[in-house]
């Protein structure tokens, strides 16, 4: 197969941007494209939607500038190895890319690294918070359950919920996002579906939370109808270049040409580290989660059980619990003992944590960078070549402002954010 690189719409000759990967960030990567006028296809080796866009908790996060490497964290690290019921495992291995990556982690768990990456974060979740907004606003994603409740930040341990009064108030001086303390008593009254003698919650009243299985139906409806072309079970197999440029792209369906190409392949992404001329710093950070029908006393607000690490999402349709961090390379087997852990933290938190019958248990790998923040920059290698990925728990909540980015540096018009943070020469 062949692509006319030069196809029209609306009777105007429009450049052809071919997107490798249909997830969440491949989609909004194809919305701005197809709204500017390219003729934009997807492609994408298994379904559209169905890697890690389709069970993860659904939050828009705000709230979550801050990256994982922080200090504390390598201390952290180091008990999961001895603790098989951690959220976050680290399986212990001598592949090189893992260590390489571990390394390059754990020199940034300090304050300096940690306020840099929370700066970059929080430019993609507020230019993403407002875009989401205006998406709703104006009819574009039908159907994926939105809905601006918050989220609660709940704390077993009095310990625990101390420790994150001062981490609340530098979100709010450094960042301006504001949260609401509650006591125990005022939790109750707040949320009665947790249970009572917990330490006490903060509330982020500007995060808000989608279902994402529906989110990405969404854009598959709207897409199709904005004439964006999806392909699916189709691998990339290689790049075609001349003159530093790519021409085309083999793929399991034959060869595709195009204009400009973007590669938004996630987790998988540093698979294709030789033909961009970059090492992605990407590990697959392996999540799980639980659907099911909402318990009688359902949670009305979305949250994080913190000591567990466990999150609580009230959808419209359903309820879902999510968590665990382990890094166990590439392998798809869901390990019902981890899976168990998500049952096990709720319990300690929610009057009724889970509900009959189960509807699907499922894992996703998170496209972890080694220091928290996506790489949306061109291949050094192949300049029509763009790479958005690496946007580890965050891809839901950074995805409409990366999308915008993409089709800013690809159109060179004036970015709306700052592009630099987001730069691959920064490793
Ligand atoms: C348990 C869990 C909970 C989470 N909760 C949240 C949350 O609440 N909020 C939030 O913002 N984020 C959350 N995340 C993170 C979020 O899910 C990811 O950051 C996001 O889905 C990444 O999107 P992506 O498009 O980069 O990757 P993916 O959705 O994985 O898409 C990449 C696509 O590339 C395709 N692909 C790969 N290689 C090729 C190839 N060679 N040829 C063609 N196609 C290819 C794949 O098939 C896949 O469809 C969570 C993740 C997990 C695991």
């Amino acid at each position: 197969m062949t692509s006319d690189s030069n196809s029209k719409i609306n009777g105007q000759n429009a450049d052809h941007v071919l997107i490798v990967g249909g997830g969440v960030i491949g989609a909004a990567c194809a919305y701005y494209l197809a709204k500017e006028g390219r003729l934009v296809t997807i492609i994408d080796r298994g379904e559209f939607g169905k890697a890690c866009s389709h069970g993860n908790c659904g939050f828009i996060s705000p709230s979550h500038m801050l990256p994982l490497c922080r200090s504390g964290a390598i201390s952290k690290t180091l008990k999961s190895f001895f603790d098989p019921d951690s959220p976050f495992r680290v399986k212990p291995s001598l592949n090189p890319s893992l260590l390489k990556w571990l390394w390059q982690f754990t020199r940034r768990c300090n304050h300096r690294d940690m306020m840099s990456g929370g700066k970059a974060r929080h430019s993609l979740l507020q230019s993403s918070s407002t875009l989401y907004r205006q998406l709703i606003a104006d009819g574009e994603l039908k159907g994926c359950e939105w809905e601006e409740q918050g989220q609660l930040f709940v704390f077993e341990t009095e310990s625990e919920f101390a420790n994150f009064k001062s981490t609340a108030e530098l979100i709010d001086t450094e960042f301006g996002v504001k949260s609401t303390q509650y006591d125990t008593d005022q939790l109750i009254a707040m949320e009665p579906a947790l249970k009572p003698g917990l330490a006490g919650a903060f509330y982020f009243e500007d995060d808000s939370h989608l279902r994402p299985d529906r989110l990405l139906s969404a854009w598959k409806d709207r897409l199709t109808q904005n004439g964006v072309e999806i392909l699916e079970q189709c691998t990339l197999k290689k790049f075609i270049c001349e003159n530093g440029k790519a021409r085309a792209v083999m793929t399991s369906q034959g060869e595709i040409a195009a204009d400009a190409f973007v590669v938004a392949t996630g987790a998988w992404s540093p698979f294709w580290n030789k033909a961009l001329g970059c090492k992605l710093p990407i590990q697959p950070g392996k999540g799980l989660s639980i659907t099911m029908p909402k318990p009688d006393t359902c949670p009305k607000y979305p949250m994080i059980l913190q000591e567990c690490q466990v999150g609580v999402t009230p959808f419209a349709s359903g309820y879902r619990l999510g968590s665990t961090m382990e890094f166990t390379g590439y392998d798809e087997k869901i390990n019902r003992r981890r899976l168990s852990l998500l049952s096990k933290g709720a319990k300690r938190f929610l009057i009724d944590p889970v509900a009959e019958p189960v509807e699907e248990e499922w894992y996703g790998f998170r496209p972890m960078s080694c220091d928290g923040v996506p790489i949306i920059d061109r291949s050094p290698a192949m300049k029509n070549v763009m790479i958005a990925a690496g946007h580890n728990m965050l891809g839901v909540s950074m995805s409409p402002a990366t999308g915008k980015l993409i089709t800013e540096i690809i159109n060179g018009t004036k970015p709306h954010i700052d592009p630099s943070p987001y730069l691959v020469s920064r490793f």
